[in-house]
């Protein structure tokens, strides 16, 4: 019952073995032809502006598996351009969440910003060669000059600036002589080209914000199209690996560092992002949900975030055999979220300690079993796994059985508990049901049961079958604890999609059920956050790390179990 130790363990799973992708299939290639040095050189590039999610997660299985795979390396370059809506606390979450998910970037860690000095001397020298202006135009006239997708947009009247002007006025830019927005430095390219990526972008802006790391330093920010391509040929990128939307920026890449003269020039590679059903994935708006506290913050297990998958306990190993199974494309497509669950399931299944907890308890009394007496029954903690061990459960005359395996009049196929039917505990006995006892509303608030001491084990010796076995607890010695039900956290499939005007429309009010009267058998009274276990029939768990204290634990249900009548049917005679 240690918890799981948290090392990648590379492609020896099944499910986790490397299937040959089309992004493989380059790289060998490469690897053949003595292209890109012989070498694999990968870089997970995110900005620091929101916590990362599952898609994320797709992208940095990718890089930094490729990495081990190849023997290269894998770098984690935080691209912070943008200082309005960057902070630290993103960048720890980041490096908290890669490291989580079993990868290391050992001591290539790189911020963009550490390149502005760089970036600064690059532009001045596209400057020099003409190809580089400072515009005096504001945002606005920018973007209505810049065209469509069928008309050729319209030449700035600064673009011939002679490359002294350029200079000195990109100069001063930087020493702060010119109001925040009065000016932008613009490539000098085409206006008329069909990539609109190619009409004259914008390299520079003045914005008077301070940086999480370089402070005051600076208050001309390079955008992250001018940043980005050239912050992976300094660092020898070999394989650029991104999203299908940058496919069309990759020309103006491209330009640039050939413009610029830098002798690297990575190769980008570009695969469709991971989209999930029942969430959203947009950096954007999952913090306008916490923003706006529709969840209870970025770890909220309900969110597609790590450090929301985390808190609820999925494992970097199901994570991991996730981003595998789904596998790498150039074609968009969202992926069932009930992969996703299944993933976890698979990794939890074989390993996951059973116990019982009855999540809406109904009191039974065994008429049979006199007061005070009290049996220990020696209850394994998985089936399959001997080796796993067991524990002592309390057997007593009070207990508690769940709500929802009694009916009162129940039909022919249900197989648990009703007046005068029979069931088999868990790890125990034979279970009657003599008689109901009602509340004056008429609600049932209590079951007369008798037991079978002869069907210690779960076998009657007269050959009797039942068809059922039910989980139950001691009431005497039952845990009350908290239990975190997590449901989808949208009503439908896409909220994001375009057809849905207000995304947060579909919201799901059920998405969290917070079960306060759930009772627990007492083994869990110091579960650690760390070890998943599942409860008999109701799914797997884990005490959830921030809010569970010692003697008072509080379980997140990490996934339901697949099918619960199936599992219930394995354990009929
Ligand atoms: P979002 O669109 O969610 O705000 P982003 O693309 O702005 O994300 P970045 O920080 O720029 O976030 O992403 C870092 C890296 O992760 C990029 O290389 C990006 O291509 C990749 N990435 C982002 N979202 C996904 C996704 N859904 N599936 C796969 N890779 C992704
Ligand atoms: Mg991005």
């Amino acid at each position: 019952m240690t918890p799981e130790p948290n090392v990648p363990k590379p492609a020896e799973k099944a499910g986790e073995a490397p299937s040959l992708n089309f992004i493989r299939a380059i790289i060998e290639e490469d690897l053949k032809s003595g292209k890109s040095g012989g070498q694999v050189v990968t870089r997970f590039p995110p900005e620091p502006n929101g916590y990362l999610h599952i898609g994320h997660a797709k992208s940095i299985c990718l890089n930094f598996g490729l990495a081990r795979d190849y023997k290269g390396r894998c770098h984690l370059r935080f691209d912070d351009t943008n200082p309005e809506k960057e902070e630290m606390e993103y960048i720890e979450s980041i490096m908290r969440d890669v490291r989580w998910l079993g990868f290391d970037w050992n001591e290539h860690l790189y911020y963009a910003s550490d390149y502005f000095e760089q970036l600064f001397e690059w532009a001045q020298a596209l400057i020099k060669k003409g190809l580089a202006y400072v515009d005096d135009q504001t945002a606005e006239q920018i973007s209505a000059n810049r065209g469509t997708l069928t008309e050729p947009g319209k030449e700035s009247p600064f673009r011939n600036r002679s490359a002294q002007e350029n200079l000195e006025l990109f100069e001063r830019m930087r020493k702060g002589e010119f109001p925040d927005g009065s000016k932008v430095l613009r490539a000098k390219i085409d206006m008329a080209s069909a990539n609109v990526n190619f009409r004259d972008p914008v390299m520079y802006r003045i914005r008077r914000e301070e940086h999480p790391r370089t402070g005051n330093k600076w208050c001309i920010y390079p955008i992250y199209d001018w940043a980005h391509g050239q912050s992976d040929a300094i660092e020898k990128i070999t394989h650029s690996i991104c999203t299908l939307e940058f496919e069309n920026h990759r020309p103006l890449y491209d330009w640039y560092i050939e413009n610029v003269g830098i002798p690297h020039h990575p190769q980008q590679i570009e695969f469709a992002r991971l989209n999930l059903t029942y969430t959203v994935m947009s950096k954007r708006k999952l913090l306008q949900l916490v923003q706006d506290k529709d969840v209870k913050g970025w770890d909220d297990p309900r969110m597609p975030t790590l450090a929301g998958i985390r808190r609820r306990g999925f494992t970097p190993e199901s994570i991991r055999a996730f981003a595998e199974r789904i596998g790498v494309s150039k074609r968009e497509s969202t992926v069932d979220v009930t992969l996703l669950e299944n993933a976890i399931r698979d990794d939890l299944n074989p390993k996951a300690p059973r116990v019982m907890c009855v999540l809406k308890p109904l009191k039974v009394v065994i008429e049979n079993l006199p007061e005070g007496q009290e049996e220990l029954l020696d209850c394994p903690y998985h089936q399959e796994k001997p080796e796993l061990g067991t524990r002592k459960v309390p057997f007593t005359r009070e207990i508690y059985v769940e709500r929802d395996d009694f009916m009162e009049d129940p039909p022919k196929k249900f197989f648990r508990l009703g007046p005068g039917r029979e069931v088999r505990l868990r790890w125990g006995y034979f279970l009657k049901c003599e008689r109901v006892i009602k509340d004056e509303k008429g609600e049932v608030v209590e079951l007369r049961c008798s037991y079978d001491p002869t069907t210690k084990g779960g076998n009657a010796p007269d050959g009797r079958k039942v068809k059922g076995t039910i989980h139950w607890v001691s009431a005497k010695h039952a845990l009350p604890v908290e239990v975190r039900l997590y449901d989808r956290l949208f009503n439908v499939e896409n909220p994001a999609s375009a057809k849905v005007r207000d995304w947060k429309a579909d919201l799901n009010p059920k998405s969290l059920e917070i079960l306060q009267g759930a009772m627990a058998e007492p083994s869990l009274a110091n579960a650690d956050p760390e070890m998943r276990v599942q409860f008999e029939r109701t799914g797997s768990f884990r005490a959830d790390p921030i809010d569970s204290k010692p003697g008072a634990p509080v379980f997140n249900r990490i996934v339901s179990l697949r099918d619960t009548w199936a599992k219930m049917k394995d354990r009929e005679d």
